[in-house]
């Protein structure tokens, strides 16, 4: 049962965080480049390939198909996903942070924050894949912690 399909997946085999074992989403290099302390850098592989890890509960946020692993404390900046602090940003571009969103969502019954992020992704003012250590949009994040505000 195993083998049947492992041959012709090889290419895209998708590995699990040597951790805690959920599966990773596929990371640019830039994105380790830019928020990975001198330290942790000066250990990357650059000829593998990284996922993130988004489990909050797990410490690993980069990892790759040889187990290597950068953890939290090998970043530059808090990761939304895995650190519960006020001042951790939801959107790093822009600096919105989980104090600054409830403040201001509480204050404005049309969410003025999605359409002010929205207008800026328009705009191609966008940096998420070295602000963000997801590597992406944080709309989905934003959106969703609004959502459970309310
Ligand atoms: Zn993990």
């Amino acid at each position: 049962m195993e083998d049947c399909c492992s041959k012709s997946n090889e290419k895209e085999k998708s590995i699990v965080c040597p951790s805690c074992k959920n599966k990773g989403k596929q990371m640019k290099l830039i994105t380790l480049k830019s928020l990975l302390l001198p330290k942790a850098l000066a250990n990357l592989q650059p000829d593998t390939s990284y996922q993130f890890c988004s489990f909050s509960e797990c410490d690993v946020v980069y990892f790759n198909e040889k187990e290597q692993i950068f953890t939290k404390s090998d970043l530059k900046i808090p990761v939304f996903q895995k650190d519960v602090k006020e001042n951790t940003p939801i959107c790093y571009c822009f600096g919105w942070t989980r104090k600054i969103v409830s403040e201001e969502s509480n204050k404005t019954e049309e969410n003025t924050i999605v359409r002010s992020i929205s207008m800026h992704i328009k705009a191609n003012r966008c940096g998420c894949e070295v602000n963000n250590p997801q590597g992406s949009c944080c709309l989905g994040n934003v959106t969703g912690f609004i959502n459970r505000m309310t």
